[in-house]
């Protein structure tokens, strides 16, 4: 059973369908970026107390092995 709609009508419609899925995808993408920024700004900073390289590990960890000498180095807090 076909219905007979305005053309006003169903371009509003779908107008308005193209509406929710933009910010729809907004949502998604701004989401995904903030998830993306905090993986790469969550990085810790170290600085060797024996032999001086300063050296960075991913994500938020209090202590690291320095890749060179293998001394276990406190986070560099700023
Ligand atoms: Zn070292």
């Amino acid at each position: 059973m076909l219905t007979t709609v305005e053309l006003a009508t169903f371009l509003a419609f779908v107008g308005g369908l193209a509406v929710v899925v933009l910010l729809g995808l907004q949502a998604w993408y701004d989401r995904r970026d903030a998830l993306l920024c905090d993986h790469r700004r969550l990085n810790s900073a170290f600085s060797c107390a024996r032999c001086g390289l300063t050296y960075v590990r991913p994500r938020r960890r209090e202590e690291a092995t320095c890749p060179r000498c293998a001394w276990n180095n406190a986070r560099l807090k700023f």
